[in-house]
């Protein structure tokens, strides 16, 4: 017997509480953004330990917003609502929640002041429609917003004129923009919830991300050796990502840390180097740890990833300590004048080589004067392929201190996944050896 599987789903781990998310914004129903709060918040729920029982995107109107939050009300002990808090005309949230509840919006001098000082600390004059967001529905708690004005709101239905036997519910407004709900959500909300409802057992949920091993091969290789684990109890998800493969376990009870350090343990010890972080780490925020630790520096090098590799690398915050330069070599001469690739070696092998891959990386380094340059060159498609070289054919080549070494791939996605992918095999292949080195 196979042992069981959750994919994306977490099999007896659901606790007694009830959640609904209710997302709001006509330009999500239009389709031109997407509704990534449902996704990471239920990601972040689930992490913790809570599921979500129900999702629904509403329209801005205000009857679609006040439907959708008694109908949440009347079956959930806590309803999250998502955007429209906001100070234009389409941002009525707060409002109709507060008309549903029958609580009068009282101005919140606080929260007006620290909306003043945000505008006046960026030197901007304060916009007189952010009034609105100072007022608070009476008897609500005010969740501060450090990346934007319009305040989190929290509130208590009790009696809950919407539920069975007015049994109490909770009531939670986040703001639409992700870069203001998510640190809203993770330092007060989440906190919040797991003080308001308490796990009944002890719950762990850990992932592993890995690089380099595709998900059916590493649940082949995992699965057996933590049957014991999983047949008592302990789940086991995969989820494949663009360039990486998450594997999380998730237990419950007091056996639960246990199980998951050795459920960790035993992958870590097979995965090897595969294994380059954990929960929510990223490949290139793993490599600017790793190389700030050591002390050490980077250059890149990239032809058919135009840059990618130089903007994953530069989002992470600290960069400047590791990164020296990223050269853009897209044509032949610019590898040659910028890099030092030599015209025989080009004109011999072609852009697309194992050679010219070396001595980009090598030239960067050189020309940089960091400790580690790693190089991408590649055929992204959809044309330029030959017989011996198919779209999709790339070279990646690592110079550092011990030497250059190059490895060849073979990507066929459109543009921007070929980038991502590349990119990922890129700086693995950094990770390698800094793990290596590391003994
Ligand atoms: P603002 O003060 O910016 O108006 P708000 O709380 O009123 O914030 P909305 O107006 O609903 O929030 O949304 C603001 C922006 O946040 C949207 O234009 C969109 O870019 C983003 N956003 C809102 N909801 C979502 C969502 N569910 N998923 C992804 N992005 C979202
Ligand atoms: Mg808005």
């Amino acid at each position: 017997m196979r042992p069981a599987l959750a994919f994306g789903r977490f099999r007896g781990t659901i606790g007694g509480v009830t959640i609904e998310i209710i997302n709001t914004g006509s330009e999500l129903l239009l389709g031109r953004i997407l509704n990534t709060h449902q996704q990471w918040l239920c990601s972040r729920l689930t992490q913790a330990g809570y599921a979500v029982t129900r999702q629904v995107l509403v329209s801005d109107r205000g009857e679609d917003i006040q439907r959708a939050v008694r109908e949440g009300l009347s079956r959930a002990d806590l309803v999250i609502t998502t955007g429209g808090l906001g100070p234009t005309c389409d941002d009525i949230t707060r409002e109709r929640i507060a008309e549903l509840l029958g609580r009068p919006l009282m101005f919140d001098a606080a929260v007006s002041e620290s909306i003043r000082s945000f505008f006046v600390s960026r030197g901007r004059p304060v916009p007189p429609r952010t009034r609105v967001e100072a007022m608070v529905p009476q008897g609500a708690t005010v969740v501060p917003n450090r990346q934007g004005t319009a305040p989190g709101l929290r509130m208590e239905a009790a009696p809950n004129p919407f539920r069975p036997g007015g049994q109490r519910s909770w009531l939670v407004m986040l703001p639409g923009p992700p870069r203001e709900l998510r640190p809203m959500f993770d330092e007060e909300i989440l906190p919040w919830i797991t003080r308001q409802f308490p796990q009944a057992s002890a719950f762990v949920c850990r992932t592993l991300k890995t690089a380099g091993i595709g998900e059916s091969n590493m649940e082949e290789l995992i699965s057996e050796p933590l049957r014991h684990l999983t047949d008592a109890g302990m789940d086991l998800g995969f989820c494949a990502r663009v360039g990486e493969v998450d594997v999380r376990f998730v237990a419950r009870g007091s056996d639960a840390a246990a199980m998951v350090a050795e459920a960790e343990a035993i992958t870590r010890r097979l995965a090897g180097d595969a294994v380059f972080g954990e929960q929510d780490e990223v490949l290139e925020g793993v490599l600017v740890r790793e190389l700030t630790r050591r002390g050490q520096t980077l250059a890149l090098a990239e032809s058919c990833t135009g840059g990618h590799l130089a903007h994953r690398i530069t989002n992470i915050p600290g960069a400047s300590a590791v990164f020296l330069a990223g050269y853009v070599t897209y044509a032949n001469a610019a590898k040659a004048r910028t890099l030092g690739v030599r015209e025989e070696t080009l004109r011999e092998f072609g852009a697309v080589s194992e050679a010219v891959a070396r001595q980009m990386a090598e030239g960067a380094r050189a020309a940089s004067g960091a400790d580690w340059a790693l190089s991408v060159t590649g055929i992204a498609g959809p044309s330029g392929g030959t017989p011996d070289k198919p779209v999709g054919t790339v070279w990646m080549a690592l110079a550092g201190p011990d030497g250059t070494e190059a490895i060849q791939k073979l990507n066929r996605f459109d543009r921007e996944t070929f980038k991502f992918t590349t990119g990922q095999q890129a700086l693995h292949l950094l990770f390698r050896h800094l793990v290596r080195k590391a003994g």
